[in-house]
């Protein structure tokens, strides 16, 4: 499952390659045939992202919404394009690249008319170009359930995913059992904030890197300090595993007590 920040960095890359486009869509498995005939000669007037949704805004008053779900995923062709496999449910073919979607959860057109209500269904995203960070802290705050498990529910807060959350918890000290409820708004603000800022960087790097900004000329790879490691950084203590809905959790006992 992709984390919130490669969604909005797909959202980012495909605007770039298709933005302002005529588009030819098809949909070359045929399950998506009569989706593809109404945004078949649009032009492609943005992108955007809800934590793992993503949304093609097409010149017609089309939307495309798409969640790739566990499965699906992208491949990107430069034209002249190849034929695209038998599997996939659309293929979006602009001037000089063409995009196609492959084992989507969700491949379907909305109206313009229903994304707010698309929003409200899903917890504040991180990556949103209007924050709400006081709707995210106030469900969190009313909940009895561990922050780890407030952070991974989509409901409440959109973008994070199994790294971050493990990241994130050992960054601001706190213990993943920790009932929502019994943190304060202060805290949450300073978690908000540092989340935002650590999916912002993973945007804009296509990594997941979380013990600071790469330095001038530094290669970028994934980077992170408790994730899957032995030990803490900091203290040195073993660092535990544990399991919580089905997922490992990391997390240093000793500083996140
Ligand atoms: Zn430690």
């Amino acid at each position: 499952m992709p984390e919130g920040h490669t969604i909005h960095r797909a959202a980012r890359d495909h605007a770039e390659l298709l933005q302002g486009k005529t588009l030819a869509a098809t949909s070359p498995q045929g399950r998506f045939t009569d989706g593809a005939a109404k945004i078949d000669g649009a032009v492609l007037s943005g992108t955007s992202a809800i934590g793992k949704h993503l949304l093609y805004h097409f010149d017609n008053g089309q939307v495309l919404h798409l969640h790739l779900g566990l499965g699906g995923y992208f491949r990107i062709y430069q034209q002249p394009v190849d034929p695209p496999r038998e599997v996939t449910r659309l293929r979006l073919e602009g001037p000089t690249h063409a995009l196609d979607i492959i084992g989507p959860n969700t491949c379907e057109l909305i109206p313009e008319a229903d994304l707010p209500a698309l929003r409200m269904r899903y917890g504040p995203d991180l990556l949103s170009d209007m924050p709400e960070p006081a709707r995210a802290i106030a469900a969190i705050r009313k909940s009895r359930a561990p922050i780890a498990r407030l952070l991974m529910d989509q409901k409440v807060i959109s973008g994070i995913g199994n790294i971050y959350r493990a990241e994130i918890l050992w960054l601001r000290g706190l213990n993943p059992m920790t009932p929502g409820r019994e943190i304060s708004e202060e805290a949450l603000k300073g978690l908000w904030d540092e989340m935002r800022e650590l999916l912002q960087l993973g945007v804009e790097t296509n990594a997941i890197i979380t013990n600071g900004r790469p330095k001038k000329g530094e290669p970028i790879t994934e980077r992170t300090n408790i994730f899957a490691a032995e030990t803490c950084p900091r203290c040195a203590t073993e660092i535990e595993k544990s399991k919580l809905s089905g997922r490992t959790l990391y997390h240093c006992p000793t500083c996140q007590a």
